[in-house]
């Protein structure tokens, strides 16, 4: 992989994308956007008002009713996405710098886990495009019946800023090849990327008004998309907060469908007979990758008394060494949290934790070591004793924090596990399969890892059960929530 410090950064045009159009806000709106890991300003981005956005989602209803996109075939639709796939590829360490200066997360996070799956994740929905069959049904009485499926129309994107082109294609892949069009708008903290992919659309030749780029706040603009009465659907990712003002503007609306996912209190339940070191190596990485900003974050570990001590003991030991630092320097492990806002908030659970009588046995506090000061940076931090009830084991902290709690028994760590309001994911570590099948079905989470975590692909479905969402992301799941289905009747002579 290049050294990133040898790259140049290259900012997108400060523009919103409408209707094929590169645009000033009409109102003249910005973000100012900084880098976390320095404290210093990138750039102004432009913020979309309520009026940009009425304009944004009018361009994507005209290219959804007539023009280009509507009158594709769906192979020529399928190869239309695809080029924005490819192109997303070759630029992927252009996207991948930008997305490491303004989001705070190392390079290679980036890369990795970020810009490249997004272009993997459009790939593989280009390839659904002309796939999407209907069925013809078994009715009663003379008639040729049929079902089709249609795309739902203008959809809104709202995404967050962990991983700002990973999940803004999550929503486009899927969209796209269904044949809706989109008005994407990214987290207010992290609107590079996404104005990035629209030079990118631009370039692909994917028709104008298809996709609609338009970075801005949660109100005004997020606001005015959730609430506009021609938008079909709000395909969302963020906090279960936003979520319910989403719910509620549907209400007052126009109905529109929801996709909703939202966070997450992920548990990992290390059983005695578990592979130790495989499980401990999951278990950081799954609470300490991306900063620990991840929905599925694992970030309860539920350990078997036996092994709790030990198995803890280590993992603080780990987390004491972790080089946290420079996101672009190759070495560093873990980059710096993406705002002022969000280390406030970490620091306030870690405070909690230790004032509802948890033990800090690795970091507990901001790390402000040399040139660390002037950024948002904690040190990665591992609580021992600590209770279900406590914050630190309840709520969703989207930070390097670890609760581990101990269990002496199986019924008991799946009741831990499935006591919080949440239900993204989860895992169980145990040499014994079929014992870690029956404990997965008794898990209420959307996800289930067996002796791994964090896996991910573009074929199996994502999304919570309670609290953390409706609907899924990824494989065909995620296409149908694109999709309507429409009846049709025909007489046949008697
Ligand atoms: P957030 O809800 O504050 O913001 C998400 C997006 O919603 C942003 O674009 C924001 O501008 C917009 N928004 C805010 N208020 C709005 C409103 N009133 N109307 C319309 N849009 C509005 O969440 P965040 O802090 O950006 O992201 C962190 C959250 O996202 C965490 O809870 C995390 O678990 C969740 N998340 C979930 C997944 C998943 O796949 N389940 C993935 C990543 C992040």
């Amino acid at each position: 992989m290049v050294d990133p410090r040898t790259l140049a950064p290259k900012l997108p045009a400060l523009k919103l994308l409408i209707g094929g159009r590169q645009v000033d806000p009409l109102e003249g709106g910005t973000l100012p956007v900084t880098n976390p890991a320095t404290g210093q300003k990138l750039c102004d981005a432009p913020a979309a008002s309520a009026q940009d956005i009425d304009l944004a989602v009018k361009a994507a209803r005209k290219a959804f009713e007539g023009g280009a996109w509507r009158t594709m075939s769906p192979k020529q639709r399928g190869r239309a996405i695809r080029k924005l796939a490819e192109l997303i590829w070759e630029r992927r360490e252009e996207l991948a710098l930008i997305e490491s200066l303004n989001n705070g997360k190392t390079f290679r996070e980036a890369v990795r886990g970020d810009v490249g799956p997004a272009s993997a994740t459009i790939a593989y929905f280009a390839e659904w495009a002309d796939k999407i069959l209907g069925e013809v049904l078994p009715v009663a009485g003379p008639f040729h019946t049929y079902a089709l499926r249609e795309p739902l129309g203008v959809v809104g994107a709202i995404v967050p800023w962990n991983y700002p082109s990973c999940l803004a294609a999550w929503k486009l892949g899927p969209a796209l090849a269904a044949g809706c069009t989109v008005v994407l708008k990214p987290s207010e903290l992290t609107p590079l990327s996404a104005l990035k992919l629209a030079e990118l659309a631009l370039e692909s030749g994917l028709p104008e008004g298809v996709l609609n780029v338009v970075p801005g706040y949660g109100e005004p603009a997020g606001e005015a998309l959730a609430r506009h009465p021609d938008v079909d659907k709000i395909s969302f990712t963020g906090s279960t907060r936003t979520a319910r003002r989403l719910l509620r503007a549907s209400a007052e609306t126009n109905l529109k469908k929801l996709t909703l996912e939202l966070g997450g209190k992920s548990p990992q339940i290390i059983l005695p007979d578990a592979d130790f070191e495989e499980a401990s190596k999951a278990c950081f990485w799954g609470i300490f990758s991306n900063k620990g900003e991840v929905c599925n974050a694992g970030s309860r570990v539920l350990v078997h008394e036996k092994a709790y001590d030990s198995f803890v003991g280590q993992l603080a030991e780990r987390a004491q060494k972790m080089v946290v630092g420079d996101p672009l320097d190759p070495r560093t492990e873990m980059g710096a949290q993406v705002s002022d806002g969000q280390l406030r908030t970490i620091l306030g659970y870690i405070l909690s934790g230790k004032e509802q009588g948890a033990r800090v046995l690795a970091g507990g506090v901001r790390d402000t070591e040399g040139a660390k000061a002037k950024g948002c940076f904690v040190k990665p931090t591992v609580f021992s004793e600590v209770k279900p009830q406590m914050r630190i084991a309840q709520e969703e902290i989207f930070g390097p924090v670890l609760a581990c709690l101990r269990f002496s028994d199986e019924e008991e760590a799946v009741r831990i596990a499935n006591g919080t309001p949440y239900g993204l994911a989860s895992a169980v570590w145990t040499h014994d399969t079929a014992k870690g099948h029956a404990i997965a079905r008794k898990l209420k989470s959307g996800v289930v890892w067996i002796n791994c975590f964090g896996e991910f692909d573009d074929a199996a479905p994502f999304g919570g059960y309670k609290e953390s969402g409706w609907g899924k992301d990824l494989s065909h799941h995620a296409l149908d929530g694109y999709l309507q289905v429409k009846a049709v009747w025909t007489k046949l002579p008697e």
